[in-house]
């Protein structure tokens, strides 16, 4: 135990040192005088739009693809009045909230937390994770250690709101999941900064009144998100075991990388959910994407999901197309 501890220390502080180092080095370097790209965002659902705008601010101040995939979600983790994702999302069915959150870097550098309660920003202590430790992914206690230790505050995050929504859910307890467009909302959400490089970041409260430890996809590199800064990023919302079962965002950046469009790499994903898990019409599933040369595209399975996208200068909710009718 004390060995582990010492090699985790170890490890955090050699961590803590390269971060330091790369801090520094930015610092010293100058910074390109030209500007190659215009920063492009695209992330899911109407609560993407506020989030855009607070991750194109961010790479416009000089963050990276990186800060602002971050910066940009941390807005609706604050929101109370989203019930889905941070502070307000809905609890478990024993009433706890239960958050999932990741990013990734440019650099193929990823961070995750599962099971998180009491922090408001999950997504900032994926960072941590990423940034500072020598693991990918802190699940549940340990997470929450690592957040305190970290000097993150324990909050409630039970609004009163989503507790009325719960107790009126007891009523009739019914355990298997809806999944649709009223009980789900993840914020995914991919950039692409100055230098053309790709970032991501995706959080969520998970599925409404789900089993207290379920785990959806949101966390899962390589199913509600994954970036390779060579080819492209996607990110995904909806019902997270279908997502799960066909690691959907590595699957959308695979077929990118083969040379789709990202439209079409997003089709082909949902389709393989369609192909192979029969019930794929009880559950909502979506997908968006982008890739280096900022072409973006979105599907999803049922009507009604929509998406929000940041390029030049101009910030927009765009309907995603469906495989249902
Ligand atoms: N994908 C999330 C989950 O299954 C939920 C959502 O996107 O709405 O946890």
């Amino acid at each position: 135990m004390t060995n582990r501890r010492n090699f985790l220390k170890g490890s955090l502080l050699a961590a803590a040192g390269t971060l330091m180092a790369s801090r520094v080095k930015s610092a010293v370097e100058p910074k390109s005088p030209t500007i190659k790209n215009k920063p492009m965002v695209i992330s899911t659902w109407i609560h993407g739009l506020e989030a855009n705008e607070a991750s194109i601010e961010c790479m416009a101040n000089g963050g990276s693809c990186t800060d602002g995939a971050e910066a940009g979600v941390r807005v609706t983790e604050a929101d109370p009045d989203n019930m889905t994702v941070g502070i307000g999302g809905f609890p478990d069915r024993d009433g706890n909230v239960t958050l999932d959150a990741c990013i990734m870097d440019p650099t193929g550098n990823c961070g995750s937390v599962t099971f998180l309660q009491h922090i408001k920003h999950p997504i900032s202590v994926a960072r941590k994770v990423m940034d500072e430790t020598p693991h990918v992914m802190l699940s549940g206690s340990g997470a929450l250690q690592f957040a305190l230790e970290c000097g993150f505050e324990k909050e409630n995050l039970l609004t009163d709101k989503a507790k009325e929504a719960w107790e009126k859910w007891k009523v009739e307890s019914k355990y298997k999941p809806v999944i649709n467009i009223e009980n789900h909302d993840t914020i995914g959400l991919i950039t692409r900064d100055h230098n053309g490089d790709l970032a991501g970041a995706c959080t969520t409260s998970g599925a409404a009144f789900k089993m207290h430890g379920r785990v959806g996809d949101s966390p899962v590199i390589g199913a509600g998100l994954y970036v390779d800064n060579e080819v492209g990023g996607a990110c995904a919302t909806g019902m997270g075991e279908l997502v799960l079962k066909t690691l959907g965002t590595f699957l959308v950046v695979e077929f990118m990388r083969q040379g789709k469009h990202p439209q079409v790499a997003c089709e082909e994903a949902v389709m393989r959910i369609v192909n192979k898990l029969p019930d794929y019409k009880d559950f909502q599933v979506g997908y968006c994407a982008m890739n280096k040369a900022g072409e973006y595209g979105a599907y999803c399975i049922h009507p009604g999901f929509n998406y929000a996208l940041h390029k030049d200068g101009k910030n927009t909710l765009i309907d995603s197309d469906s495989y249902l009718k």
